[in-house]
């Protein structure tokens, strides 16, 4: 049965661990593919253009606006983030499980133009745990844990509106849950009615 892939979106609070969760899905399975999004902001240090983000000025990043080279675009403390069309869709095309690792605006988009897309949240067990997180990472000041603290709150109230939440303890099981979820949503029957239509008319051949 020649499945078309999954569009996901994956989004998480600032120390959700989602980043590393992502990381270890596409290294033990091979049907993923995660799109790299353009940004305005400037490279972090070991940040490589191409690889974590395409980096572009505001000039650039608003052509591409016009010619409508993203599926969604979100401004983002000060900067635009998005999503460049062609890789995803070639991806999809290709029968592959396409990964957004995006905020919630541009989450709420996609679902919006796109309605198979399935959403999924990845969150810590507790603030406790998020607190905890971000402070041991010992890069950000405390200014900066508290700005994320309070920016994971007000993020939090857009939690439901995503098709599932999966909580990130540890990291392996983690990756089992998004895998199973995907694994499972490709058996919805809305993603397989051409397989339905087909084995209806075998049927009647009997
Ligand atoms: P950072 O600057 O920390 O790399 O990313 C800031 C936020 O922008 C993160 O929540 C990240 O998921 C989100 N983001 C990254 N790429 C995109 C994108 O293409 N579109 C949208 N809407 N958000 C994005």
């Amino acid at each position: 049965m020649a499945h078309k892939g999954i569009l996901i979106v994956v989004s998480g609070f600032s120390g959700s661990g989602k980043g590393t969760v992502m990381k270890r899905l596409l290294e033990k399975y091979d049907n993923y593919a995660l799109s790299v999004s353009a940004t305005t902001r400037q490279p972090r240090e070991g940040e490589r253009e191409g690889r974590e983000y395409f980096f572009k000025t505001g000039e650039e990043f608003e052509k591409m606006i016009a010619k409508d080279e993203l599926i969604e675009y979100a401004k983002y403390v000060n900067h635009y983030y998005g999503t460049p069309r062609a890789y995803v869709e070639r991806q999809l095309a290709s029968g592959r499980d396409v990964i957004l690792e995006i905020e919630v605006q541009g989450a709420r988009k996609i679902k919006e133009k796109i309605p198979d897309t399935l959403l999924l949240f990845v969150t810590p067990p507790s603030a406790k745990e998020l607190r905890r997180r971000l402070t041991e990472r010992g890069t950000e000041t405390p200014e900066v844990i508290e700005e994320r603290m309070s920016r994971a709150a007000k993020e939090a109230e857009s939690m439901d509106q995503y098709d599932y939440c999966i909580v990130n303890d540890a990291l392996e099981e983690c990756v089992e849950h998004i895998h199973q979820i995907v694994q499972s949503e490709h058996q919805r029957c809305f993603r397989n009615l051409a397989f339905m239509d087909h084995i209806r008319e075998e049927l009647k051949g009997e």
